[in-house]
């Protein structure tokens, strides 16, 4: 049976479950033991911390003071003078905060379903609730256009308590929206604007532990509300990981990553998410969905599937069991140079063809290996000169024409034995291509910065530049010409704006029949008109070229409200209506996270009566 209430689930679970239950009844503060116990009111804190117009916590920036290159490097591409402050987000008090609509009955049966104090309607805890983090939520945020707030902010601790949430919200008529860490950047949080129900965010953070570890399968239980480093915690301390590290990893959960079918730069190794679940359980409208955790079965579509990247229109995922690694021995990233993109792609292609798979491949194509080596911090007079060095070497020994030289990192992990395997046949491959090792000092770098690297979007809209990503995947043989043809839509889309813009791009996580590209662009947009106008203009000449050139919307940022206007012409007609169906079917009253996916922005007219093709 699939939606199975009932369904007992081994004695373990069983056991868990109760006890689960138990701790929520007492209402307890402490109600977790490890690495990542924290009080009720330190989630509120943690969440207080973040910047609800911005990337990450509010006491870490992206600066430009330790980068000597960077200023110069935004000037020549963007005209942009690092130095002048053009914008600053508003103060939290010069914000125009609607009053919550919640009647005093859903009020009255949520607090009923969770506890008094773990129903908020605070203002800020609304807003930092209300959206993600794209370019739109961050640029809408800063101008004080707060859009439709969640009316109340509910943080359950146990499944028992989601199935009693889900009871009020469908006995009232209200809204759910589950709430992971409010990273995903496809407009996938955000209630319709018309929205005339009350509006319910469902917070996961209290439900952040690793439930059950079986070593012999390789499998571990997790609440879904546990975010990138807690889970990795509990793992480790028993010699586990999931690998499973987005960028995003210090600020987004398990169920996050599930219902938005993520990747980790590791993907490579572990899997991206879709890989590594075995299996979901779900609370929904019609009871709580469970799928076993076997390693494959043969029982008609996949559910577990329907739930990856489902968006919370389906139902609340309580919890997942993922596969988990030994925590390897040795883990390695080493950096690379290649003379250009093209030979560069064939080598990430070979490397993806080889017995042995590294855990990271990625390269970044001429322009963003200019920015890379933009954003390095003053070096020592012993690094200029090794630097030089290496420059003629690539020069005069190896014919490099610098300007279109790639620098890729590749990581290797296993025992000592296998890395040292894994890097022979890799190095065997990079040279044919003409490639050569710079060693693992950029690759421990490139490592080590990854997570800060997102806070640059905010110094930049501080200046007024808008920067995003779009990311998409295809099959090996259509990668150069894809990637020719977005490059070439996104400049195109600068000249007619008439704006200074700038587009790089990176490929990560390969496969065996192809790869994804991940593309960066930043405008400097004319300042008499819309700047998000103009940015829509590029992002949406990106998007187009993809499923033009026969690649999907995306490869791990889901569909949300952004890309959902090109999901028929990725997925075709039949597709959409076979999603529409599902979600339809499962929520017949439309209160889960409506207008995601399918029907963005019609939710209003659904509810009318009004026909929606
Ligand atoms: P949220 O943003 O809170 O929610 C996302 C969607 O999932 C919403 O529709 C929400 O309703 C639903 N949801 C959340 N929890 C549940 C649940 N328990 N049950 C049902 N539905 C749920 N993505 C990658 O894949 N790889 C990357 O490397 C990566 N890097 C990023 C870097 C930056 C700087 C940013 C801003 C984003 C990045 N992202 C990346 C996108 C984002 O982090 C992912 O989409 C992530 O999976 C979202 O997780 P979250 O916990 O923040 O979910």
């Amino acid at each position: 049976m699939l939606l199975d209430e009932h369904h007992p689930g081994p004695p373990l679970a069983r056991r868990q479950r109760r006890r689960d239950a138990a701790q929520a009844a007492a209402g307890d503060e402490h109600l977790r033991a490890g690495p990542h116990r924290r009080t009720v009111s330190a989630y509120a804190a943690a969440m207080a911390q973040r910047k609800w117009w911005g990337w990450g916590d509010g006491d870490v920036a992206f600066s430009h003071a330790d980068k000597p290159d960077l200023g110069p490097f935004l000037e020549r591409h963007l005209g942009l003078d690092v130095e002048r402050i053009a914008d600053r987000p508003p103060h939290l008090d010069q914000l125009d905060l609607p009053e919550p609509q919640l009647g005093p009955e859903v009020r009255a049966a949520l607090e009923e379903a969770v506890g008094a104090r773990h129903v908020s309607t605070d203002a800020l805890e609304r807003l930092t609730h209300a959206r993600g983090k794209s370019l739109r939520d961050l640029v809408r945020a800063r101008r004080g256009d707060l859009g439709r707030l969640p009316d109340a902010v509910v943080r359950p601790a146990a499944e028992a308590e989601l199935e009693a949430i889900m009871a009020a919200a469908l006995e009232h008529d209200a809204v759910l929206i589950p709430f992971g860490g409010g990273t995903n950047i496809s407009g996938s949080l955000e209630a319709p604007a018309d929205e005339a129900r009350p509006v319910v965010s469902v917070d996961m953070a209290r439900m952040g532990r690793v439930l059950e570890l079986d070593e012999v399968a390789q499998l571990a239980r997790v609440q879904a509300g546990a975010f990138g480093p807690d889970l990795e915690a509990q793992l480790n301390a028993r010699g586990w990981t999931v690998g499973h590290f987005p960028d995003s990893f210090t600020h987004s959960t398990l169920g996050g990553w599930i219902a938005t079918r993520s990747s980790g730069m590791q993907s490579d190794k572990y899997g991206d998410v879709a890989d590594l679940t075995r299996a979901v359980r779900v609370v929904t409208p019609a009871g709580v969905l469970v799928t076993r955790p076997v390693p494959h079965a043969s029982t008609g579509p996949s559910v577990r599937e329907m739930v990856l990247g489902s968006e919370g229109r389906l139902g609340i995922i309580s919890e997942a069991t993922v596969h988990v690694h030994r925590v390897p021995a040795e883990r390695r990233i080493l950096g690379y140079l290649f003379p250009d993109w093209e030979r560069a792609i064939a080598a990430m292609r070979e490397i993806a063809a080889l017995d042995s798979r590294p855990s990271v491949t990625r390269v970044s194509d001429a322009h963003e290996t200019a920015f890379s080596f933009a954003t390095k911090k003053a070096s020592s007079r012993v690094d200029d000169l090794k630097s030089a060095a290496l420059k003629t070497f690539l020069t005069r020994r190896k014919g490099y024409d610098l300007e279109q030289m790639c620098l890729s990192f590749i990581g290797y992990e296993g025992t000592k034995r296998h890395v040292a395997a894994q890097r022979r046949q890799v190095g065997k491959v990079v040279s044919a291509l003409g490639g050569v090792c710079i060693g693992a000092g950029p690759g421990e770098l490139y490592d080590q910065k990854k997570f800060d690297t997102p806070y640059i979007r905010d110094f930049l809209l501080d200046r007024a530049a808008l920067a995003d990503v779009s990311e998409t995947a295809m099959a090996w043989s259509a990668l150069l010409p894809v990637y020719r043809t977005v490059t070439g839509a996104a400049e195109e889309a600068f000249a007619d704006l008439g704006v200074r813009g700038y587009v790089m791009c990176h490929l990560s996580h390969s496969y065996h029949a192809g790869a994804c590209l991940y593309f960066t662009f930043g405008i400097n947009p004319v300042a008499d008109r819309d700047g998000l106008e103009q940015y829509a203009r590029v992002k949406n000449a990106m998007q187009q070229a993809f499923v033009d050139s026969g690649a999907t919307l995306s490869h791990h940022h889901a569909v949300g409200t952004e890309h959902a206007q090109w999901l028929e012409e990725d997925i075709s007609a039949p597709g959409v209506a076979m999603l529409r169906a599902l979600f339809e079917g499962v929520d017949p009253g439309g209160n889960l996270n409506p207008g995601k996916i399918v029907d963005a922005g019609r939710v209003g007219a659904q509810r009318s009566g009004a026909h929606v093709d």
